[in-house]
Formats: C-alpha cells, structure tokens, sequence
C-alpha cells in the first residue's frame, strides 16, 4: 500500500517498527514513554536529542531556539505576529496561495497589527510564484510560504534578500529541501507533513528576533517556552519522541542533501510523465513545481473520479486533490519510497492505455 496523503503523511517503516518494538517499555523503564514524566531524564534526555539531530539537520546556529510546540502551524500564523512585529507592528505577506492567505488573515486578527500582501501569485491562479520580491515599505518581517502544499508550488531559491526578516512556513518541505537558517528570522513547520505525528509543531527562531515582544501568556510566548525548553506545560512527549525518532532516520540516510536529492528524483519520475503523457498533466509551471506535492488533473471531474476509485483499489491511496484545486495530488515526502512513485506512473500509464482504448 503507498500512502500518497499530504498530511498526517507516511512515516519511515523503520521508524514505525522501532516505535513498536519499544512501546511498551521505553528504554526499559517498564513504562511507555506515553506514560513518562516530562521531568524525567527519560524525556529531558530524548528532548535534547531531538534538538541536537535536528540542529545537526539543519545546521541551526546557536543564536536560534529550537521551540517544540502545539497548535499546529496555524498557531505560529497568530504567535509570530505576537512576539516579532514589535516596531512598525506591519507584516509584509507573499501571496501564494491558501496558506499564505491563512496566514495573513490570522495576523490580521492580532489587535494593532497590519498585514500587506506586497507580491501576489493570484494573476496566474497561484500556479506561478512572485519571482523577486522588493519592498518599498518597512516590515517588522516578510512571511513568506516556502512549499504551497495545496497548489504545488515551491521557492527553491528565496526571492528575497533585503534587510527585513523572513519569516517561513516550511510546513510541508521542512528537511526535504535544503534552505540557510541563517536566511530566515523565524521557521515553522507543523511536523505532521514531513516529520512525524500531528500535535507537534517545530519552531526555530533566532533569540534576538523575540527580544522586544510585549509580555504574553506563556503559551504564546516564544520568551517563556525557550527558557523552559518548551516544557512549561506538559509537551506533547510522544510526538517529540516520534520526530526525533525521525531526526535519527534523516541522519543516518545522509540528511537534508540526499533528502533533497531523492525527492527531486521521485517528483521528476513523476514530472516527466505528466509532461509525456496526452491525459494527465501538471498545472504549475516547470520552474515552480514542488518536490513534495505534486497536482495533476485530467481536466474532466468523471475521470478525475474514476483514477482515484481505481487507484485506490490498487493500493494508491490518499490521491485526491485539495478540494480548491481538484483533480489529484501525489505528496511525495521524505519518507515515500521511490517504488510508490514508479507504480503510481505504471498505473497512470495503464488507465491511460485503457482510456485511450475505450475513445
Ligand atoms: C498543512 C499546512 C499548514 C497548516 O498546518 P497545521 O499544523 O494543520 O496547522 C500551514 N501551512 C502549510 C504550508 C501547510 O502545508
């Protein structure tokens, strides 16, 4: 069975085997780690390893917090806005599609705050991205969506490079393409796409962004859950172990430039029969397609609704296209084997082949 979903997503086979065989006795403590306390070595001691993989990943320097938190990523659209637009209390917004506008819509919600889309992907129905974003005005920050999950596009480059802050959502491309920390202020990423179970939500954010926020309730306040290392509630222990689990995986495969790497290869496999073929195609121009979510439609709905029933029959799950675009998407994350994507394309060859036959 491949799991093509686009998020809570496939997780490593490895992964979910080692959360098996130790779930009934973490490190043998005789407790599950579902059942330890978060003011345990246990937990403090896999928390720190967690952060130290994920550093290592992402070669996060020093000057930044690693914040493990909950919400989601639609929290942080609400929590960066509170703890980083301090002094022109304006936001700069990339408009490239339904979660950039999430985004900018929540920001605007926090009193004081003005949000301004200063690019926008709308004239080409989001199937393009802003190329160079230049900005007349002065920011707080420039929030900018790094992989649109839902319209299948991604910044492989950043298209900007000014003085103002980037603030980044890498939600559903975070360790599957290599982006510099060091470009960004601020990155977020709910883990549920390309790292592990949902109710975990990764922050990193360099520690002198946050140094002017206002006081917050400690929930909202970056401040107060880095100097608790995100532990002043009960964190979410069992997500944190699977991500870190994951982190471990990630290393050992060589990392975020082999991830990359592989991603690229299993997306083109992919690509490159959309391109070929004279039913299915891709909507999002060459230059900005995504690695990690791939659209792609018949143009006829009755169509669309029969590959989906049939490929879901022959263990191809989870294609269904976002109900705002339609048609069909293959999420092809880290953890999606090379061998999904090859059967995927076979079987589209197939109905092809049968569609053709039956004209
Ligand atoms: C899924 C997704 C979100 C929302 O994530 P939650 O963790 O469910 O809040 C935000 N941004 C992007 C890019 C996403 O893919």
């Amino acid at each position: 069975m491949y799991n093509f979903a686009a998020g809570p997503a496939v997780l490593p086979a490895e992964v979910l085997r080692q959360v098996q065989s130790e779930l009934i006795s973490y490190k043998n403590s005789g407790m599950s780690v579902m059942e330890i306390s978060h003011r345990s070595s246990l937990y403090t001691e896999m928390e720190a390893e967690a952060e130290a993989d994920l550093r290592k990943l992402m070669s996060i320097p020093e000057d930044y917090d690693v914040l493990f938190l909950q919400g989601g990523a639609t929290l942080q659209f609400a929590m960066a806005p509170l703890n980083l637009a301090n002094r022109t209390r304006r936001i700069g917004f990339v408009d490239t599609g339904h979660w950039s506008q999430r985004a900018e819509e929540e920001a605007k919600l926090v009193t004081g705050i003005k949000a301004e889309v200063v690019a926008s992907g709308e004239a080409s129905n989001y199937t393009e991205l802003p190329q160079a974003v230049e900005l007349t005005e002065n920011y707080d920050y420039l929030h900018l969506t790094l992989n649109n999950t839902i319209e299948g596009t991604m910044y492989k480059e950043l298209p900007y490079t000014g003085k103002v802050p980037l603030v980044g959502d890498l939600s559903s491309n975070i360790l599957g393409q290599e982006y510099n920390v060091t470009d960004f202020g601020m990155i977020y990423a709910g883990a549920q796409k390309n790292i592990g179970p949902a109710g975990l939500t990764v922050v990193v954010v360099k520690h002198s962004f946050f140094k002017d926020a206002p006081q917050l309730p400690a929930m909202l306040s970056y401040a107060k859950q880095a100097a608790k290392h995100s532990a002043l509630n009960t964190p979410p222990v069992f997500a944190i172990y699977v991500a870190g689990l994951v982190f471990k995986w990630l290393v050992q495969q060589g990392g975020v430039a082999q991830m990359q790497q592989r991603n690229e290869a299993k997306a083109q496999l992919l690509y490159d029969y959309l391109d070929a073929s004279q039913l299915f195609k891709s909507p999002v121009k060459k230059q900005w397609r995504s690695t990690t979510n791939v659209p792609f439609i018949t143009g006829n709905q009755e169509l669309d609704q029969r590959f989906i029933a049939q490929a879901q029959s022959n263990g191809l799950v989870n294609l269904k296209g976002h109900r705002l675009v339609g048609g069909m998407r293959a999420s092809l994350y880290n953890a999606f084997p090379r061998t999904g994507v090859e059967k995927l394309v076979e079987f589209m060859q197939t109905f092809e082949e049968t569609v053709r036959r039956t004209r």
